[in-house]
């Protein structure tokens, strides 16, 4: 080989690696579109405006500091959001903990899918109310029913914890005496949306629905059909045994 060839042929590795990187600038070009922003399905325009809400296209994200936007009986009393008792339940009493504001972020599927594994629902956020207040489910501690908790209860259905989350384990009647019993209540973190008890002029019980508390049907948001959990007046009130699809994750 004289000095020339080898010339040449240096010549064609620098070229081929040049080719190399660009083909790598591309493919990282197109993997940022995937994961930028992507339309937010229209159905999420029926969240409050404190709840942030983004898509890449696979995974919708909800941000939100979990305060409700009614009063409660919760709020420190000399806040104007304080609102003595004014429920019916004789045997309301009140817990020991106040409102304070955190900082949710959700993370549901955007396309969510059926996961025959039906994962268990833990203690804590299992999904997020239209007014970005978390959903818990109808448990009060590990398989603990909620017999004494419900009695804490403000007059809109929900009420904090010990560490100051307030969150919902039934109905929130707040968004179902504004917008109907049959509305959109919010989403589960299996990205399968939660409606009110009341669908088609009938009022549901759990024993209208599958083990995980929902049916496939057409609804409002979803014309073509969907599967969705129901709020039922009676255990376990939103979810019963097990996400029905994959969980996206939420942090606090
Ligand atoms: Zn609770
Ligand atoms: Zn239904």
């Amino acid at each position: 080989m004289n000095k020339f060839s080898f010339a040449g042929i240096a010549l064609l590795l620098l070229a081929s690696l040049i080719s190399v990187s660009c083909k790598k600038d591309a493919a990282s070009t197109s993997t940022t579109t995937t994961t930028g922003t992507a339309a937010v399905p229209d159905v999420f325009k029926k969240f409050n405006s404190t709840v942030t809400i983004s898509s890449d296209g696979s995974t919708i994200t909800l941000k939100c500091d979990g305060v409700p936007d009614h009063k409660s009986c919760y709020f420190q009393n000399t806040d104007s959001r304080y609102q003595a008792y004014n429920g019916t339940n004789t045997a309301f009493s009140k817990n020991p903990n106040y409102i304070s504001t955190k900082s949710y972020t959700f993370k549901i599927p955007a396309s969510p899918a059926v996961n025959a594994a039906h994962e268990a629902t833990p203690l804590g956020p299992i999904g997020v109310a239209i007014n970005g207040v978390p959903i818990y489910n109808q448990y009060a501690g590990p398989n603990q029913p909620l017999t004494s908790e419900i009695n804490s209860f403000d007059q809109y259905n929900g009420h904090p914890d010990q560490s100051y989350s307030y969150h919902y384990h039934v109905e929130p009647l707040y968004i179902t005496l504004n917008n109907t019993k049959s509305a959109l209540i919010g989403f589960l973190l299996d990205g399968f949306p939660v409606y009110g008890p009341l669908e088609n002029g009938k009022t549901l019980v759990s024993a209208d629905l599958d083990t995980y508390h929902g049916h496939t049907s057409a609804t409002t948001d979803y014309p073509n059909g969907i599967y969705h959990y129901h709020i039922t007046a009676d255990a376990p009130y939103i979810n019963g045994s097990g996400f029905y699809g994959t969980k996206g994750s939420v942090t606090q």
